[in-house]
């Protein structure tokens, strides 16, 4: 654990509102600051079975909700305005000279001036894993002093300092902002997680990144899982959905260029999205016969990939051109059941099929989504993730869980077949 001196360090700072996901007295401002989770009541409904939770007692839904998140606009971003506008391809062409890089005061050590002498990042930092090494809890209410991660280490775990929702509230506090808060609104409460590589690589060239600098994203952000579930249910929270997610590119949501994976832990124990009650939906009535260990994607014409460990495939209903599911040939139910042979293979066949995105001119904005069974649910479920590259979506998209797509699913698995083995 750390010293004596950086402990010290550590009672220096005293984290803004929010930060870290942190509230307290000394940092509370106001009750219109503070994260809340909100649920639609015209597409919310009580789960009313016993299925796919817990603790029955417990009101919990399923339906549309929004994290409401003032403080999340403030942070910082590592892409000036004008150059936001420019093809996210072009930017990472540029020399990292030219980036901000907030991440790297925390992996280097030390405070982060731009050529101006403005402050990029001063370094303090909560860092989950190390590696696979855990190192502070997943709770913690300070911030700690910065120190240089070493060369060695592949990839570390943060708490987000601008998380969506809150992690630690005082409890002399929490009551009253409960009490103040509008109706049909709660005290959004979770934990976000950051996973990114050691060493400086930028997201939009992914196919230049090794392959271990990803796997290493992988292994850290699947021990600062396991860790932070772990504390929590130690803390009595139960019924927990866990997100692991990829924004590569402004355009995504991508507003750091350095390489990172991010994960939303849900500890408002209130449901899940439609979303995901589709899927546990379709996997329970399949029952035995689960989909993705018999389905032959359309013969197998829409297969462009498939490993020892993986097939990835284009969905045969894609939600935007070039929808690209790919699954674990194992019959798992979440992220952190990967094995590190699985992980690699995973890293090695991305980095395959970004290239040959790539070549296809593909929008190289793209997010990459861990679709996962959640912490408490005793749901079959077998996991599975979306490579969605980015595209505008038009109105009737929006009004439903519907999509119009003008690539056929198929020919678009020729093309990337064809990229993938030239
Ligand atoms: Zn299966």
């Amino acid at each position: 654990m750390r010293d004596n001196e950086e402990t010290l360090k550590s009672a220096n700072y005293q984290p803004k509102f929010m930060e870290w996901g942190i509230i307290n007295k000394n940092n509370f401002t106001s009750v219109r600051e503070v994260p809340i989770k909100r649920w639609d009541p015209l597409s919310t409904v009580v789960i009313k079975t016993g299925e796919f939770g817990l603790r029955k007692k417990h009101l919990r839904y399923y339906g549309h909700y929004s994290y409401l998140s003032p403080i999340r606009g403030r942070r910082p971003k590592g892409f000036k305005t004008s150059e936001k506008k420019k093809d996210f391809y072009d930017y990472s062409k540029k020399s990292i000279n030219n980036v901000k890089d907030v991440f790297k005061a925390v992996t280097d050590g030390k405070a982060l001036h731009d050529n101006n002498g403005r402050l990029i990042g001063d370094g303090y930092t909560i860092i989950i894993t190390e590696d696979e090494k855990r190192r502070d809890d997943p709770f913690l209410d300070q911030p700690h002093g910065i120190e240089k991660i070493p060369d060695s280490c592949k990839a570390i775990t943060l708490i987000n300092r601008y998380p969506s929702m809150a992690r630690i509230i005082e409890p002399s506090i929490k009551t009253s902002i409960e009490n103040k808060l509008p109706p049909n609104s709660k005290l959004s409460i979770g934990i976000n997680l950051v996973s990114l590589s050691r060493h400086f690589y930028f997201s939009s060239n992914f196919d230049l990144i090794p392959e271990d600098a990803i796997s290493g994203i992988f292994i850290s952000m699947k021990s600062a899982i396991l860790y932070s579930i772990q504390e929590a249910i130690d803390r009595d929270y139960y019924d927990i959905p866990v997100n692991v997610f990829f924004n590569i590119g402004v355009k995504v949501g991508g507003s750091q260029p350095r390489i990172h994976g991010q994960c939303y832990i849900d500890l408002n124990g209130d449901g899940h999205g439609s979303r995901l009650e589709g899927y546990l939906r379709a996997f329970k009535e399949m029952g035995d016969n689960c989909h993705l260990c018999e389905t032959t994607h359309g013969n197998c014409d829409r297969i462009v990939l498939d490993t020892k460990f993986w097939t990835f495939f284009l969905t045969g209903s894609p939600v935007r051109n070039y929808h690209l599911r790919f699954n674990p040939k194992e019959h798992i139910r979440r992220f952190v059941q990967l094995k590190s042979n699985q992980i690699q293979d995973l890293a090695k066949s991305l980095k395959k099929i970004f290239k040959a995105l790539d070549n296809l001119k593909i929008d190289n904005n793209r997010n990459i989504l861990f679709n996962c069974c959640p912490y408490g649910y005793d749901a079959d479920f077998h996991m599975f993730a979306d490579i969605i590259p980015h595209e505008i979506i038009g109105g009737a998209e929006m009004a439903d869980d519907m999509r119009v797509a003008r690539k056929l699913p198929e020919d678009a698995a020729k093309e990337i077949r064809e990229a993938i083995s030239s």
